[in-house]
């Protein structure tokens, strides 16, 4: 693992994470009503418990509307879930603020160009390996995983795994308190 994004997965308190393509593998499914279905991932939902249990704070960020949305993110007790978001910079901001953590704090993850603004201004920028290279070239980590298929759990296992390397390494640690 590249150190440089073992130093940045460490500081992270705010994981942000879009929606389609990256909780989804982006494919919407329309029903003749216009209803739209997703396919989350099962290994999404318990990274982001693990990450909830470490003190790490998630939050969505999407430009979809979708109800099936709204119900993922309450099975999954997201606390915090911006939906129908046409400028992602100024949600993730206003979210940051609202919670005290600095931009050095805050990762995103997200696959499209919606995401760039938000990739560039975060401490820890993540993307899935479909997203185009204009999304590839702002992040510091491209999952192995596809989205929709545990991207987010592999990215909340590399910050859990990198803070609890830190913790094991502080002097407190060291000198056995
Ligand atoms: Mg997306």
């Amino acid at each position: 693992m590249d150190s440089g994004v073992v130093e940045r997965a460490k500081r992270v308190r705010l994981l942000t994470c879009d929606v389609d393509g990256v909780l989804t593998d982006g494919r919407i499914y329309v029903d003749d009503h216009g209803h739209e279905f997703k396919a989350f991932c099962a290994l999404d939902g318990v990274g982001t418990n693990l990450l909830a249990k470490a003190g790490i704070v998630v939050a969505w960020i999407t430009g979809s509307a979708a109800p099936a949305v709204a119900h993922r993110a309450r099975q999954l007790r997201i606390p915090h879930l911006v939906q129908d978001s046409h400028d992602k910079l100024s949600a993730w901001e206003r979210l940051r603020e609202e919670l005290g953590f600095g931009a050095a704090e805050c990762a995103h993850i997200g696959d499209d160009l919606p995401d760039i603004p938000v990739l560039a201004a975060c401490g820890f920028a993540a993307t899935v390996p479909h997203a185009p290279a204009a999304v590839r070239r702002q992040a510091h980590y491209v999952t192995a995983r596809e989205g929709g298929t545990g991207a987010v759990r592999e990215l909340a296992d590399l910050i859990l795994e990198a803070r609890a390397a830190a913790t094991a390494l502080a002097p407190s640690a060291i000198r056995g308190g």
